[in-house]
């Protein structure tokens, strides 16, 4: 009677661990690679390397997915998680050279990447935005190709 129980709890308890662990999402801010265990806790604190300056905005999530490597938007340059990216300013930034953070990009890896504006196709991200998009928002080559999705 008392080794039936035994085994039940031990059973629950593994349960436990095991739903716990697939439930368990991270979520990471695009600004900083700050973790939290949900986008709520993630939105409550403010985030010392926000667009708009330190602590002036609270952290936003990455909605891309967990990579071994991000690459920047912008530039292409890669490091292996979103604080060591984002720790760095950026050449390519479209407020201007070092005027802001690597941000990264949000989509999956691919073999060949196409500019969301011109549909130009790279082998990656940074022969992708080393050229100046005909069809940019702000104009004929006023600005670089962007990656899509
Ligand atoms: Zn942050
Ligand atoms: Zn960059
Ligand atoms: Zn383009």
């Amino acid at each position: 009677m008392n080794v039936h129980r035994r085994w039940v709890w031990l059973l629950v308890l593994a349960a436990g661990i095991v739903c716990g662990g697939a439930a368990a999402e991270n979520f990471y801010c695009r600004y900083c690679g700050i973790r939290r265990g949900d986008i709520a806790q993630l939105t409550a604190g403010f985030c010392s390397r926000h667009p708009a300056g330190p602590g002036k905005g609270r952290h936003a999530p990455y909605e891309g997915s967990e990579k071994t490597q991000y690459s920047c938007v912008y530039c292409g340059v890669k490091r292996g998680d979103i604080a060591q990216l984002t720790a760095g300013f950026c050449s390519r930034h479209p407020a201007g050279p070092g005027k802001g953070r690597h941000v990264p990009y949000e989509g999956s890896e691919k073999t060949q990447y196409s500019c969301v504006y011109c549909g130009v196709k790279r082998g990656d991200i940074a022969q992708l935005t080393a050229g100046y998009c005909p069809r940019h928002p702000a104009g004929p080559g006023k600005g670089r190709h962007a990656p899509a999705r």
